[in-house]
């Protein structure tokens, strides 16, 4: 088709059938209220209008005029639509512009547009000659409207010319695609019971004492009156439910993420297929559930259940065609990072466990209980790509640890893909123990309590400091203590001791009271031992008065700390202690009521800076150098007790007051004020006299020393 020739004949014009229909159609004023306000449109009975014509070459063209244009009498079309059926090819245009455009006929730009809001388009317009001759040239039969027949038609031409241009790409991704399998037959079944497994409710009405379960998906009598959103079992099927009240929950949307391990028809890959499950339930349909898949991610593994190649639903490179393409390029978004890439929508999801043993029987996961291990999960979402990787590179012996009753660790470290208990890297493992850091006996106690991840963790501890615990004190420990710093603390007291004082303390009890608890404590302990205190001695260790020790312990060791920055800052300190008696010199003022003080320390402006809440000690090193001075106000009745930080610099022989300061950076009062600027007159005098002094002796200007 070429475009230039097509401009050659004339376009067709508007019928006088067409003008009057126009101008019958007068719209109608709408309004519409929304948020805030209401606007109004003319709402007008049709749109667009279509004439066609056959022309030379089998080539059909469709003219679109349009209401507004018609009503103004204007007989041209506003775009000329060239289709060749033939050679699979379309061109429009765009009669106003002069241009070619390459939209298809619902893209194209002409609809009134009054407002910048929502306005529904009024109807698009033909004959029936126009309506069959149209659809006969498509082999559409006759029911298509003209608009349909030309778009469906758009729609095969562009994927037709992306299908040319990206084959290589689509090749690549259906020779994949095409190797995975059907689902089972009963997925739907696992998504219900399995993926919405701890998502299930029971709608009640009291009034009636019968309620829905949308487990079993059946009415189930009810006895006594039953509360809004507490969790309970159906008494039909058992399943754990929430309880809603009917009259309270109109609806209650939700989405969960399932997945399933695949054999791919090949015989060789693996696939892992990635659903968003998304349910509706609303009262209007009796909260019957209504569940739909998208399967959004799949994952090619090869036959080492290694990563392969990875796939999301989505926009195929910018097409409008929907498909699946490589992952990371739909701009489905990244959601996150996993094992140092981005990844597009891969996700944590609840695995179809029915058929791993089958799909695994001859990969080197084999061995490993995987559907066991799996359904022991059950509806927890379960970082699956992370599992394989982790049980593919022998992060930790599962099948002996599962095989030995470690279940609950299994499941732990599987659920946190990693867990977080610390591992052994060494190459020379031998026994499982040793992977996790325990010795033997160490181990044998966590098979016994089927430890967690937490209580490993705990072991761990106990294992490095060799202190041994009962199992009743481990299961203790475990829920009321957890890997917390207190733990180091074993090896100084007896478990059974330390236990029986803690639970004296209060933990045990209400977690947040014990939490604050076990942080005081800790604390007291790590300043007694600082403060070299015997903690090996119990009555330092147990003190009668947990709180009181602990802030006195804090005191102590705040002053110790203190004394231990003073004696690092000796040098300075005395650098500081020199310029303080050339200070000292020329500030020595005083009133009535006020006096000046100098500091000669570190400690010195460290104090005053914590009683007036300043930062004053930021100049410590400024005031060593020289570079400023920092004097203090106080008050003649209590000397000891600061009152005014002020700064002084001094700048070609000038003395400047460059800030005068209470307690918070607040401005210093007037008298304190009047008091400084006397000060600083004297102080002004004496340096200049000494400036006088020095050049009567030795003619050449030496500076002021400050
Ligand atoms: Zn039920």
């Amino acid at each position: 088709m070429r475009k230039k020739s097509l401009l050659n004949t004339r376009p067709l014009t508007a019928t006088a059938k067409m003008l009057k229909m126009a101008a019958e159609d007068q719209g109608e004023l709408k309004r519409v209220k929304v948020f805030g306000g209401s606007y109004s449109y003319m709402q007008y009975r049709t749109g667009c209008y279509f004439r066609a014509v056959c022309r030379e070459g089998n080539i059909l063209e469709v003219d679109m005029f349009t209401r507004a244009d018609l009503a103004k009498k204007d007989r041209e079309p506003r775009f000329r639509i060239f289709l060749d059926y033939e050679n699979k090819e379309d061109n429009t245009y765009d009669c106003v512009s002069g241009k070619w455009r390459k939209a298809k006929i619902d893209g194209l730009d002409w609809k009134e547009s009054q407002n910048a809001l929502y306005v529904p388009q009024g109807k698009s317009i033909q004959t029936d000659t126009v309506r069959r001759l149209v659809n006969t040239y498509f082999h559409t039969g006759l029911s298509d409207s003209v608009w349909k027949a030309v778009l469906d038609f758009q729609n095969v031409v562009r994927a037709d010319s992306l299908s040319k241009r990206h084959r290589i790409i689509t090749d690549r991704i259906d020779q994949d695609m095409d190797m995975v399998p059907e689902l089972p037959k009963n997925f739907d079944h696992f998504v219900h019971w399995k993926g919405f497994g701890d998502n299930h409710m029971l709608f009640f009405d009291n009034g009636s004492s019968k309620g829905y379960c949308t487990a079993c998906m059946r009415h189930v009598p009810l006895k006594g009156r039953q509360e809004h959103n507490v969790k309970g079992r159906c008494p039909q099927c058992g399943s754990s439910v929430t309880y809603k009240g009917w009259k309270r929950q109109k609806y209650a949307d939700g989405s969960t993420r399932v997945s399933i391990l695949q054999k791919c028809e090949d015989g060789v890959h693996y696939v892992y297929r990635q659903f968003e499950a998304g349910r509706k339930l609303h009262r209007e349909q009796g909260y019957v559930p209504e569940v739909k898949l998208y399967e959004e991610y799949r994952l090619i593994l090869d036959a080492r259940m290694r990563e392969h190649h990875e796939y999301e639903f989505g926009e195929f490179k910018n097409t409008g065609i929907h498909r699946w393409c490589e992952s990371g390029t739909t701009g489905r978004g990244r959601y996150g990072y996993y094992n140092g890439h981005w990844y597009g929508c891969y996700a944590k999801s609840v695995l179809y466990s029915a058929n791993l043993t089958r799909v695994l029987k001859d990969t080197g996961l084999k061995y490993i209980p995987v559907a066991e291990i799996v359904r022991a999960v059950g509806s927890r979402r379960l970082d699956v790509r992370g599992m394989l990787d982790n049980m593919v590179s022998g992060r930790l012996p599962y099948e002996a640890f599962w095989k030995m009753g470690l279940k609950r660790f299994v499941t732990d470290d599987l659920l946190d893909s990693g867990g977080l208990t610390k591992l052994r890297r060494d190459a020379e493992l031998r026994k499982p123990w040793e992977y996790i850091g325990l010795s033997k006996e160490y181990f044998n106690q966590a098979v016994r309590m089927d430890a967690g991840d937490r209580m490993v963790r705990i072991l761990q501890r106990f294992r490095d400091m060799e202190v041994r615990v009962t199992d009743e004190q481990l299961e203790w420990i475990d829920g009321y203590i957890g890997p917390h710093v207190l733990l180091e603390y074993f090896r100084y007291q007896t478990p059974h001791k330390i236990i029986r004082y803690l639970k004296k303390l209060g933990v045990g009890g209400d977690m947040e009271h014990a939490k604050s608890t076990m942080s005081l404590y800790a604390d007291y302990l790590d300043a007694a031992r600082k403060l070299g205190m015997d903690i090996g001695d119990a009555s330092v260790f147990f003190p009668q008065d947990m709180k009181r020790a602990h802030d006195e312990a804090a005191e102590q060791y705040t002053m110790m700390q203190e004394q231990e920055e003073a004696s690092k800052r000796k040098e300075s300190d005395a650098k500081l202690k020199k310029r303080a008696k050339l200070l000292k010199s020329l500030f020595d003022y005083g009133d009535e009521q006020m006096l000046i003080v100098i500091p000669d320390s570190w400690l010195a402006l460290k104090h005053e800076g914590n009683a007036q809440h300043n930062c004053v000690t930021q100049y410590y090193d400024r005031a060593v150098e020289g570079e400023t001075n920092i004097l203090f106000i106080r008050r003649k009745e209590e000397p000891g007790k600061a009152f005014c930080t002020v700064e002084v610099k001094e700048r070609s022989g000038r003395l400047l007051i460059i800030q005068n300061r209470i307690i918070y950076n607040g401005e210093a009062p007037k008298e304190a004020k009047d008091f400084m600027e006397k000060a600083l007159a004297r102080a002004q005098e004496k340096a200049d006299r000494s400036a006088r002094d020095r050049e009567r002796e030795n003619p050449v200007r030496i500076p002021v020393a400050m």
